[in-house]
């Protein structure tokens, strides 16, 4: 059974402006609001509480970003989704998650987590369709597949493996659980593999002189 080991918290942002400097690869989660985001992130480091975010509709919407020591950053997008939030607020996180993802150079990949009782909703496909031209890889958690039975968790990933086929994006998607620890290894190899192709791309100009304390 593998573990994100040696994981220390770094910091927490609001605004663009406080981003940490792209020293190293990174790979960042995402998805609906309750989709599992956190609980799959505590799941793989064997934390309880990492990864934590309040459920409050209304609270600051922050990145969170982790040093996986050996490895990169894992970067927590706060959850999108909300059925009530305030205007101000969705466009709060385009700024600050839409300019991340747009722009974060040292970005691998997108891990997208979505709850495989109800995939593929239309803010789950805004965002693909958003991100494709950037030209990561995709690689979708299907969260509490405790919930369904073999039969339905297979027929999800079939299906959602065929939609996602149909967009213009480099994806791969696989069944989780945190409650069972279904797929946490599988997902652990996918990201440690996300970050080793990261490292191997060159520094970004100016942020770590030169050096990659990874790669
Ligand atoms: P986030 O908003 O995406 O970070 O979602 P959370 O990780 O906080 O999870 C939302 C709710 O789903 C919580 O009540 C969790 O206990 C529950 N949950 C998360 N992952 C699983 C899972 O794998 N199985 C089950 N049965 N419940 C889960």
């Amino acid at each position: 059974m593998s573990t994100i080991h040696n994981i220390e918290f770094v910091t927490s942002v609001d605004h663009p402006k406080q981003l940490p400097p792209e020293t190293v690869a990174e790979v960042a989660f995402v998805g609906r609001s309750n989709a599992g985001k956190s609980s799959a992130i505590n799941a793989m480091a064997n934390r309880r509480r990492l990864a934590y975010v309040s459920k409050t509709p209304g609270r600051t919407q922050l990145i969170n970003f982790f040093l996986w020591g050996g490895h990169g950053h894992l970067v927590d997008l706060p959850g999108y989704g909300y059925a009530k939030v305030p205007e101000a607020m969705r466009k709060n996180w385009d700024r600050l998650v839409g300019g991340y993802l747009a722009a974060r150079e040292r970005l691998a990949g997108l891990v997208v987590i979505m709850d495989a009782r109800h995939p593929m909703t239309n803010l789950d496909r805004e965002l693909l369709e958003w991100f494709a031209p950037r030209q990561l890889p995709v690689h979708v958690l299907l969260s509490k597949a405790d919930k369904l039975s073999r039969g339905e968790a297979a027929q999800t990933l079939a299906k959602v493996r065929s939609q996602l086929g149909e967009m213009p994006l480099q994806t791969s998607v696989q069944l989780f659980s945190s409650l069972n620890r279904q797929g946490v290894d599988q997902a652990i190899d996918e990201i440690t593999r996300l970050l080793r192709e990261g490292n191997k791309m060159p520094p970004v100009q100016g942020e770590s002189g030169g050096q990659n304390p990874i790669g």
